[in-house]
């Protein structure tokens, strides 16, 4: 696939100003993790000029070891899969741009994006593959406490590790509730920590005695030894958990899609139809972004669902002029 340099280094803030003379990349890919990578997998196998530009923050980054993604039946860490779903990506000839795009308009039929850096790109499909970023607790050695399984994220992805350790979720008590209730297919011993002053409605407060969730007064500090995460509660008391899931929300990246009146859920997460597209015409959304199970499945299986949409929905690229294509199939580019 023959890649695409961007529009121009401009600073112009008019989407018109930005050269015509290049006809517009076929996709805009938004965002380099699962989601992002692997679409452009996609695109590229579908002889489609697509780049990725990528701010480098993936969420996938953090992750220890997934033992729940499909095909690594010994587990992968973040950031080895996302060197694998790069050179995958690149190896069929997409290309991956650092930088981060600021603002996403339409001129005419086509989309036009602009980085903070000024850099601008034409493209007559958008994805936006932005993902999510978590919001931490704040402790000394975050990083290294995700590192050791003693906070972990993700209660979907990994609990099934955490089974029969002494478990803490905290969080707002009512989320708290739900996740420790959640929780208890793993440990009996599973306990609410408030992060912050709050009661129970009702039917969680019954939930937790129902599940033999304990609620736990407010934190005020939060520490680990490696081996372990220590609360100090409002009361002074002292509580050791093997494994902390903090549960304190998230900042969905969703403004480049709002910016073109994207619609999004009451999380500022990104609604799409069934085949990822937004209520913007040729605006797709795919990953953590999209309102529902923030996945590595769900991410690639929404990647492949859109860019096989955008594929059928681009002019035919019929395989029949040498001059603008490999001659012969030896000749295509592969990992
Ligand atoms: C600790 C932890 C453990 C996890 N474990 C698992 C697991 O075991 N199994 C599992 O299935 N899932 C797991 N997850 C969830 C998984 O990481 C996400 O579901 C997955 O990364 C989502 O992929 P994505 O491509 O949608 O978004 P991301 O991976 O977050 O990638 C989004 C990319 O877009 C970039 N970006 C954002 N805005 C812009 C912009 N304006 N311009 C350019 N680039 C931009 C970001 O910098 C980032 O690189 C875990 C998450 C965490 C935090």
């Amino acid at each position: 696939m023959k890649t695409h340099a961007p529009a121009a280094n401009s600073s112009s803030s008019s989407p018109s100003a930005a050269p015509t003379a290049e006809p517009p990349l076929d996709c805009l890919i938004v965002g380099a993790g699962p989601a992002g990578l692997t679409a452009a997998t996609y695109l590229a196998r579908f002889h489609r000029r697509a780049v990725v530009v990528d701010a480098g923050k993936s969420r996938a980054r953090w992750i220890p070891k997934s033992h729940n993604c499909p095909g690594f039946p010994f587990g992968v860490s973040g950031t080895e899969l996302l060197d694998k779903l790069r050179a995958q990506a690149t190896g069929y000839g997409a290309e991956i741009v650092d930088g981060c795009v600021a603002r996403l308009e339409r001129d005419g039929d086509v989309f036009v994006a602009t980085a903070q850096d000024g850099m601008r790109w034409r493209a007559t499909f958008v994805l936006i593959a932005t993902g999510i970023v978590d919001a931490m607790p704040s402790m000394p050695g975050l990083e290294d406490a995700i590192a050791r399984n003693v906070i972990r994220m993700c209660a979907v992805c990994d609990a099934y590790e955490a089974s029969d350790d002494r478990i803490a979720v905290y969080a707002p008590v009512d989320v708290a509730i739900s996740h420790a209730v959640f929780l208890r297919t793993f440990s009996r011993n599973v306990v609410a920590v408030r992060s912050e002053p709050g009661e129970p409605t009702e039917a969680n407060a019954a939930l937790a005695k129902q599940a033999r969730v304990s609620v736990l007064p407010v934190a005020t500090s939060l520490e680990h030894d490696g081996r372990c995460c220590v609360f100090k509660l409002e009361d002074d008391s002292v509580h050791r958990f093997d494994t902390v899931y903090p549960v304190l929300g998230c900042n969905a990246q969703s403004d480049v899609a709002m910016m073109l009146g994207a619609a999004v859920d009451e999380n500022q997460e990104l609604l799409a139809d069934e085949k990822q597209q937004t209520n913007i015409d040729g605006l797709y959304a795919i990953g953590d972004i999209v309102t529902g199970l923030n996945q590595i499945s769900v991410a690639v299986g929404h990647a492949a669902i859109a860019a096989t949409a955008i594929h059928n929905r681009l002019p035919r690229n019929f395989r029949e002029d040498p001059e603008a294509q490999p001659a012969t199939a030896a000749d295509l580019p592969s990992p």
